[in-house]
C-alpha cells in the first residue's frame, strides 16, 4: 500500500477543543490520508516524507470542522414564509406546502442546505428528514447522494411521522405514513446507507418527527428498531409551550416524562431544543446521557424560549448546536451559531457567566460530535482523528483588531473560511466551495422553491 500523502499546514493559532481545551498561539498540523497525524506549537517537525502541500496559515485560526446536530435541508425552498408566527402555527401555515415536496425538491434543497453550512466551517452534517409523502420517490437516497457531492461527512435521521389530524396530530392526514410504512422504510434506510465504520462518510439514525406529529406506538417501536439495528435515535423534544401543554392533555405527563415512558432516554438518542425542560428533567437527561441539540436562533424566530445550557453542561448533559430548518432560520449557517448560542444563553438565568467564547465552540464542534456519536472520530484536533479542520482568516478589517482568535471567532462577523478539510480533502477554498457550483445551487433552488409555491397554490 502506498504510504499515505501528507499536507502540512503551519503559522497558524490553533484552538484543538480537546479534554484540556489546549491552544497554540503559532503552531502546526501535519494531515495524512484522512487522518491528523501531528500537530503542535512552532513549526512542523522536518524530513515529513511524501508532503504534497505545505500550506502557510499566518493569520488563521485552525479548528476542528464544525459539527451540525438539527436541521431540515428540505426547508431551504420554503425560506421567508410564516415569519411572525409561533411553532404550531408556524407547522400548520407550511405542512400542506410541505406536503408537496417531491424528489427533485428535497435534493436541491439539500444542496442548497449543505452548500451554505460547508461554505461556512460545516464538516459534519445533519439532516432530520421526515415528510415522505407517498409516491414521491427516494427522497432518502436523493438527500445522501447531495450530501457525498457535497463532500461532508453525513447522518441522516430518517424521520416520520404517523399521527395526522384525524388522529389529533397536527399535520395534515396526507403529509403522514402508517406506522408499519415508517419502520419498513426506517429499517431499509438503515439497512442500505448505514455505515458504522470509524471514517463513515454516511449514517444513519431513527428519527420519528415529534410527540404531536407521532403515535405513542410509533415512538416506542422506533426506539426498540434503532437498538436492534444499533443506530442512534433522534426527535424533538420540549421545544414550547403548547407541546409541554400537548403531551399534558394526551399523555397526563411532561414530555420528559413520556419520552422515557417510551424508552426514548440513553445515550444513543440526541434531541432537538430542550427549551422548556425543568431540573429533574435535565438530571433525567444527565443520569441518561441523553443528548441535546441547541438551535439558539430557530428558538428565537419562533419565540419558543431560551434553553438551560448552562444548567445541562453543569449537570454534564452532552450539548451540541444546530441551525435546525431554514424554514425557521433562514441563514442556514452554523459559524454564526457559535455567537448566538452565547448571546442569547447570556440573556437567561446565568446573565455573563452562561456561556463564554471556548464553551461555545466547544458545543460547535466536540459536544456535536457527542451527539451524534463520532467524539472518538472526529470534534476536536488530536492526532488519530479524522482530518476535519477548518482555517478560518482573522487577519481583515472584520477581525484583525480583537485581542484573541477564539474571540474573535465567537464574538466577531462571521468569519470567512479559507480552507476546510473532510477526510483529509479540501471542499473549501477561500469561502468558495470546490465540490459543487454554488451559483448554479442557487439557481436551482430558486427555481424549486418557485415550482413548490405553484404546486402548493394549485390544491
Ligand atoms: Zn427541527
Amino acid at each position: 500500500m502506498a504510504a499515505a500523502q501528507r499536507i502540512v499546514i503551519e503559522n497558524c493559532s490553533i484552538a484543538t477543543v480537546d479534554a484540556d481545551d489546549t491552544e497554540y498561539a503559532c503552531g502546526y498540523l501535519v494531515l495524512a490520508g484522512n487522518r491528523i497525524e501531528a500537530l503542535g506549537a512552532g513549526s512542523a517537525p522536518e524530513g515529513l516524507e511524501n508532503v504534497v502541500r505545505r500550506i502557510d496559515a499566518t493569520g488563521h485560526l485552525a479548528t476542528p470542522g464544525l459539527i451540525n446536530t438539527h436541521h431540515h435541508f428540505y426547508q431551504w425552498i420554503t425560506r421567508g414564509l410564516a415569519t411572525d408566527h409561533n411553532l404550531f402555527d408556524w407547522l400548520v401555515a407550511l405542512y400542506p406546502i410541505w406536503a408537496r415536496i417531491d424528489e427533485p425538491m428535497a435534493y436541491t434543497a439539500a444542496r442548497g442546505s449543505l452548500a451554505m453550512m460547508a461554505r461556512g466551517g460545516v464538516t459534519t452534517a445533519m439532516d432530520h428528514h421526515y415528510v415522505y409523502p407517498r409516491g414521491t420517490g427516494d427522497l432518502s437516497g436523493a438527500i445522501i447522494r447531495a450530501a457525498h457531492e457535497t463532500g461532508v461527512r453525513f447522518t441522516l435521521a430518517r424521520g416520520s411521522m404517523d399521527r395526522g389530524e384525524s388522529d389529533g396530530g397536527l399535520p395534515p392526514d396526507f403529509a403522514v405514513e402508517s406506522l408499519d410504512g415508517a419502520l419498513a422504510a426506517t429499517e431499509a434506510t438503515v439497512k442500505e446507507h448505514h455505515d458504522p465504520s470509524f471514517d463513515a462518510m454516511t449514517q444513519v439514525a431513527v428519527a420519528p418527527c415529534s410527540p404531536f406529529s407521532v403515535s405513542t406506538e410509533l415512538l416506542r417501536n422506533a426506539a426498540e428498531l434503532a437498538r436492534r439495528l444499533g443506530v442512534r435515535l433522534h426527535t424533538h423534544g420540549s421545544e414550547t409551550v403548547e407541546e409541554e401543554k400537548f403531551c399534558h392533555e394526551l399523555f397526563g405527563m411532561g414530555p420528559t416524562d413520556y419520552f422515557e415512558s417510551t424508552g426514548w432516554l440513553g445515550e444513543d438518542v440526541w434531541m432537538a431544543h430542550c427549551v422548556h425542560m425543568n431540573d429533574s428533567d435535565i438530571a433525567a437527561f444527565a443520569r441518561t446521557r441523553t443528548g441535546v441539540a441547541h438551535c439558539p436562533s430557530s428558538n428565537a424566530r419562533l419565540a419558543a424560549g431560551i434553553a438551560r445550557v448552562p444548567d445541562m453542561l453543569a449537570a454534564g448533559v452532552p450539548v451540541g448546536l444546530g441551525v435546525d430548518g431554514t424554514a425557521s432560520n433562514e441563514s442556514g449557517e452554523l459559524h454564526t451559531e457559535l455567537r448566538n448560542a452565547l448571546l442569547i444563553n447570556r440573556l437567561g438565568a446565568h446573565k455573563e457567566s452562561a456561556l463564554n467564547a471556548r464553551q461555545a465552540l466547544r458545543l460547535g464542534t466536540h459536544g456535536g460530535a457527542r451527539v451524534l456519536g463520532r467524539a472518538a472520530e472526529t470534534g476536536s484536533l488530536e492526532a488519530g482523528k479524522l482530518a476535519d479542520v477548518v482555517l478560518w482568516k482573522l487577519d481583515t478589517l472584520a477581525h484583525a483588531s480583537i485581542a484573541d482568535p477564539v474571540t474573535a471567532l465567537v464574538f466577531g462577523a462571521a468569519a470567512p473560511v479559507t480552507a476546510s478539510f473532510v477526510n483529509g480533502r479540501q471542499i473549501v477554498a477561500d469561502g468558495r466551495l470546490l465540490t459543487v457550483d454554488e451559483d448554479a445551487v442557487a439557481r436551482a433552488t430558486r427555481d424549486e422553491a418557485r415550482r413548490l409555491a405553484q404546486l402548493a397554490a394549485q390544491r
